[in-house]
């Protein structure tokens, strides 16, 4: 049995793609830097591109060593990216960057899966069925606006914070928040990782989660998927419904386990 990817990322309205993916023999990652508003103070001078490439490889590494747990994996990753700010940085800043974050990695018979942030794992299992992996704690807080404190102590209350929404970046104990599972690889066909600017397609748009994994199925691959929500922002009626980007970073990794 192999691990065959296939993956695509397209940059949305930014001026940089802040999504990575990243693959090896039995894992795979995607990685979605969050952008503070413009001019926001971040403790840091490190911007959300490095956050992301920093994670990226820390994650690569112990995932290749292939033993820990992911979570354990991803706490030492986040250890490590604290590790490589400089004695500059302020690493405690509620708006420290980071990322949300996917993982994958085939242990023997099992599939380990692990989300944090609004990142997905898809999953179809061998009678075609799709199943969803995502957490979706950070759609859940109260309204920003609503906070009588303002907005900053709002975000110091509830990023990485019990209670609030947990990013990979400058807070090991994220990790431990990370939603995760395991399942026999004989159950599956197929995985897909993908961040928010693919998921648009079910939040916004009444794709089916199986929608999603027929598209990245065809001749085009993941390509396809990026082609269908980009297709799908640019003829919505009323975008200004919707906050955010008009565009955002979209990517992709298809895994056939079979
Ligand atoms: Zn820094």
């Amino acid at each position: 049995m192999t691990f065959a990817v296939k993956r695509g990322t397209a940059i949305g309205s930014g001026t940089e793609n802040h999504d990575l993916a990243l693959t090896g023999t039995d894992w795979a990652l995607v990685l979605d830097g969050a952008n503070p508003p413009a001019g926001a103070d971040v403790g840091c001078s490190h911007g959300v591109g490095w956050i992301v490439e920093r994670l990226g490889a820390h994650l690569s590494e112990g995932l290749h060593e292939g033993e820990a747990a992911l979570a354990a994996v991803l706490r030492e990753a986040i250890h490590a990216t604290v590790a490589d700010h400089g004695p500059g940085c302020d690493t405690t800043h509620p708006r420290s960057p980071g990322a949300t974050a996917a993982l994958a990695r085939r242990a023997a018979d099992h599939l380990e899966w692990l989300v944090l942030g609004d990142a997905a794992v898809l999953f179809e299992d061998t009678t075609g069925r799709v199943a969803v992996a995502t957490d979706d704690r950070v759609h859940e807080l109260p309204e920003p606006l609503e906070a009588a404190a303002g907005l900053e102590a709002f975000i110091a209350q509830y990023r990485n914070k019990p209670g609030g929404a947990w990013f990979a970046g400058a807070v090991p104990e994220a990790a431990d928040h990370a939603f995760t599972g395991r399942q026999p690889v004989a159950e599956l066909r197929r995985i897909l990782l993908c961040t928010n600017g693919i998921t648009r397609l079910t939040e916004r748009y009444d794709y089916r989660a199986a929608d999603l994994m027929t598209l990245a199925t065809t001749n085009r691959g993941p390509a396809a998927l990026i082609d269908a929500v980009r297709g799908a922002e640019l003829t919505d009626p009323d975008p200004e419904r919707w906050s955010g980007k008009r565009h955002d970073d979209a990517t992709v990794v298809l895994v056939d386990l079979h």
